[in-house]
């Protein structure tokens, strides 16, 4: 079976470079917040072209926490979109803010035209939370202008999208404050959770540094709301030793598979998504929509040896913890996200790949008849 990631493979190329480095880090004596994270948030900075860089434990923590630090309090409302990884969403919820969700466009991302009659139309939503999904990017200068029109701030999550641009503007330099996540799956991926904000706002990115430390000004002197967000010096050591380094190599394979796919993939029942730069994206998902059923189609990948994921079968908004607890607005329809989640089926798409692998996968999905 392909799997649908494939973690071994990753060690396999990996493991050594990561042996040397969690003995380097083992020598040094110090486990969390020390010289490796900082090289790693230096690093991140020139990938990012951001000057500010704050590594932390999770994605769903850099988001929260550049929520809270762009000034966000409790009862702001927050227009987001309904189609991404729930994290999303939970950062909002925990921030204290209150989710408003609006349709996503024919590409999955995040109606930014609809967002701007929206937010015309209803001055009290103050913060907007975008997803540049599966790695494509939005539009940057849409972006730009709602907060320069509306005076809204934007915090982008770029949690699939590190090295996506649109029109060579980086993803997440359009807002106030953006988020990455390391964990595995993700195109630079630790081994184990990790995340980082990213900003051009020195002030933001100081708080940041402190609320991830107990909210320390000074050592046990707590000046405001803190969590313990640190980031361990091992998985810096081996992001700095053994996956930096290969980032580069990783991403031109990932465009290559991701070439493949869309060169060779024939199949009128299966349509490949694409963002709106589909130069610029960074590759992280390759989501197709399927005709003839979801289930059908993957179980025909299935016995053809390849695993394949959904991203994601269930708006948020049709979450039972969201149910349950309320606390959220829907503003539109949602009815793109709801039909892009109920056909959406995600192709393998990672850098240990084989090109034998590659005809695998095209072959089953050229062979799927409804
Ligand atoms: C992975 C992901 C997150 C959350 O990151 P974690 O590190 O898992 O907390 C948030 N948003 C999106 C779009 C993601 O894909």
């Amino acid at each position: 079976m392909l799997p649908f990631f494939d973690a071994r493979k990753q060690w396999a190329e990996i493991g050594p470079d990561a042996l040397k480095a969690a003995d380097r880090v083992g020598r040094a004596g110090q486990w969390v917040l020390g010289q490796e994270v900082e090289r790693f948030e230096a690093a991140l900075s020139e990938i990012t072209s951001l000057p500010h860089v704050v590594a932390c434990a999770s994605g769903l923590d850099a988001l929260e926490m550049a929520l809270r630090c762009a000034g966000l309090s409790s009862g702001d409302r927050v227009l987001t979109t309904p189609l991404s990884a729930f994290a999303t969403t939970l950062a909002i919820v925990k921030a204290g803010g209150v989710p408003v969700f609006i349709d996503v466009d024919s590409c999955g991302l995040l109606d930014l035209d609809l967002a701007r009659e929206i937010l015309k139309s209803d001055p009290g939503i103050r913060y907007l939370l975008p997803v540049h999904l599966y790695g494509f990017p939005l539009d940057a200068s849409k972006l730009r202008r709602l907060a320069s029109d509306f005076g809204v701030t934007i915090v982008e999550d770029c949690a699939q999208a590190l090295g996506a641009a649109f029109q060579s503007t980086p993803a997440g330099s359009s807002g106030k404050a953006m988020a990455l996540s390391f964990y595995p799956t993700k195109n630079l991926g630790a081994l184990g959770d990790g995340g980082a904000l990213a900003t051009s706002d020195a002030t933001l990115a100081a708080q940041a540094r402190r609320m991830r430390d107990y909210g320390q000004s000074a050592k046990y002197v707590h000046a405001a709301f803190g969590m313990n967000s640190r980031f361990d010096e091992l998985q810096a050591g081996i992001m700095n030793g053994a996956t930096l380094p290969r980032l580069d190599a990783w991403v031109k394979r990932r465009l290559a598979v991701d070439a493949s796919y869309r060169s060779r993939i024939k199949n009128s029942a299966v349509k490949p998504l694409t963002g709106p730069d589909p130069v610029g994206s960074s590759r992280h998902i390759f989501p197709v929509l399927v005709k003839g059923g979801r289930d059908l189609f993957r179980r025909h990948l299935e016995r053809a040896g390849v695993q394949t994921a959904e991203h994601y079968p269930r708006v948020i908004p049709q979450q039972p913890y969201l149910l349950e607890k309320g606390g959220f607005e829907a503003k539109t329809s949602l009815r793109y996200a709801e039909q892009i989640s109920a056909a959406e089926v995600s192709l393998p798409l990672h850098p240990w790949l084989g090109d034998e692998d590659v005809t695998r996968v095209i072959d089953a999905v050229n062979s799927w008849r409804p």
